[in-house]
């Protein structure tokens, strides 16, 4: 009898420990998946965005003579559907952590046992298990310092094989089709311009990895925070829907040699705080919804407003912050430290509130991961677990000084400081942003910004002075 593997975020068939496991089993396969409300709800470019991915792996399949099924519904109810359709007793899957799929698994893992089937959830989405490293006298880590020198002490498994055939089913069952999906129905402006910039499936995934390699460790090192280069893997583009394995490439960066030694560390160590940031998901879930820390919830962070909205467009007038919302608006993806720029410019200069940063994230990233940017967003507003202390708040225009020194990024992403001639991408933002916001590229950039800097970093200083060191 064949087993089903339902796939969610794991799209590749290198270093896949549960299609391993099913094949060693040498019964046939049915991969399977599925557009479960919570898949639905992903944000408008992760939707998208996972569309190509699931097209690109139907394709993978195929090419190893195998398939994959798409069926929409809830999971519980269509996984039994497809069990009875197809006589397979076994549902194999990778596990995922936030707190909804954890919940949606169990009462799968439930149903099946109560209809007399057996379910199996297999690691890969991370390093390690979430749970596996603890400090000696609590059941999670606070600060990522001691969580990294634990990691460091664990022994990483090897990769498995790639997949190279997997037996397919006598009769395979109905699929829906792909395009009726509509996985880009709240795209339908942006997926042109984004399409350029994305690196889809697990071919270009690898040869992406493959490409950063070949770069030395020092570019790197030395280039990871500049804003102009581009001198980081883009690799979270991959990580999050799968398309390839964080194992993958913690054993390429240890195996790559040249002055590994520091650069690589430093990447692995980048790599590790995907691992913390899962950590700290499964262990206080809260995260992604309240301030990891009470003690914040007397804080005055406004709502929605206007000035927020300002900046969702790119209209702040503070030129860093206007090219870093851009370039994720053109791109999908935005460079670290513009996360971190962007992510204090609202908290603290315009005191909202970071769940609205957060959703926004959610709507516009193309590597959206329920887990880093839920942590991102709480580090830089101060309210979660080894935070970046409220009161060192980032300075844009000195930022972009540091980082920026020629302005290249800023030209790059916003046309109005371009002069005469604005690059390709510069004008793709306004293909790529909402028709209802009726931006035009002879528009003239705002004069004034929303806030002068010196003014709106001390009036968060004093609301924290006021509101959390009191409380
Ligand atoms: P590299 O420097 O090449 O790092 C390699 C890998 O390490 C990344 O692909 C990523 O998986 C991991 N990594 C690096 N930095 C971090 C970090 N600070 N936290 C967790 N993992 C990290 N990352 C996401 O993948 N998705 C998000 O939705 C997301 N939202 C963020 C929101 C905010 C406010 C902030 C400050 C950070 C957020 N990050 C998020 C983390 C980080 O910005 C990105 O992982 C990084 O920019 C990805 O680029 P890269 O792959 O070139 O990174």
């Amino acid at each position: 009898t064949p087993v089903l593997f339902w796939f969610r975020r794991d799209l590749r068939l290198a270093d896949h420990p549960g299609l391993v496991a099913c094949q060693a089993a040498r019964v046939p396969v049915i991969p399977v998946f599925i557009l479960d409300p919570q898949t639905e709800a992903l944000g408008a470019a992760a939707k998208w965005r996972l569309g190509l991915a699931i097209a690109s792996f139907r394709e993978r399949l195929q090419a190893i003579g195998s398939d994959l099924i798409l069926r929409r519904g809830p999971a519980k109810e269509t996984l039994l559907e497809l069990l009875e359709e197809t006589g397979a007793c076994e549902v194999h899957w990778s596990r995922n952590y936030t707190p909804d799929a954890i919940e949606r698994d169990q009462e799968v893992k439930t149903a099946l046992k109560r209809a007399g089937r057996h379910a199996l959830s297999h690691p890969g989405h991370t390093l390690i298990e979430p749970w596996a490293v603890s400090p000696a006298a609590s059941d999670h880590f606070r600060v990522y310092s001691p969580y990294w020198r634990a990691f460091r002490t664990i022994e990483i498994a090897p990769v498995v094989p790639e997949i190279e055939a997997l037996p397919a089913p006598a009769l395979w069952p109905r699929s829906d089709n792909l395009a009726g999906w509509r996985l880009d129905a709240a795209m339908n402006r942006g997926a042109e311009v984004v399409a350029r910039y994305a690196c889809v499936g697990e071919q270009a995934a690898l040869e992406r990895f493959a490409a950063f390699l070949d770069e030395p460790w020092s570019a790197y090192r030395n280039g990871r925070d500049r804003l102009d280069l581009a001198a980081t893997s883009l690799l979270s583009e991959n990580l999050t829907y799968g398309e390839i394995s964080p194992r993958t490439i913690w054993h390429g960066v240890c195996a790559s040699g040249g002055d590994q030694e520091q650069g690589g560390e430093t990447f692995l160590k980048e790599l590790v705080w995907r691992e913390f940031s899962y950590h700290l998901l499964y262990h206080t879930p809260h995260i992604t919804q309240r301030n990891w820390r009470a003690e914040w919830n007397a804080f005055p962070w406004r709502g929605d407003n206007e000035q927020a909205a300002r900046w969702r467009k790119g209209l702040t007038g503070e030129p860093v912050i206007d090219a870093a919302m851009r370039q994720m608006y053109v791109t999908g993806t935005m460079h670290n430290r513009a996360r971190m720029l962007v992510a204090s410019y609202l908290t603290k200069h315009l005191m909202t509130h970071w769940k609205i940063g957060m959703d926004w994230f959610a709507q516009c990233l193309i590597d959206w991961d329920p887990a880093a940017n839920a942590l991102g967003w709480q580090w830089v507003a101060g309210s979660g677990p080894d935070a970046a202390p409220f009161f060192r708040v980032f300075n844009p225009a000195t930022q972009a000084e540091k980082f920026d020194p020629d302005a290249v990024y800023r030209r790059r992403y916003v046309a109005e400081l371009a002069g005469d001639n604005p690059g390709e991408a510069a004008l793709a933002y306004f293909d790529a942003c909402p028709r209802h916001w009726s931006l035009d590229p002879e528009q003239k950039y705002p004069e004034a910004p929303l806030i002068e800097l010196k003014r709106g970093r001390e009036r968060a200083l004093e609301a924290y002075q006021h509101y959390v060191v009191k409380n």
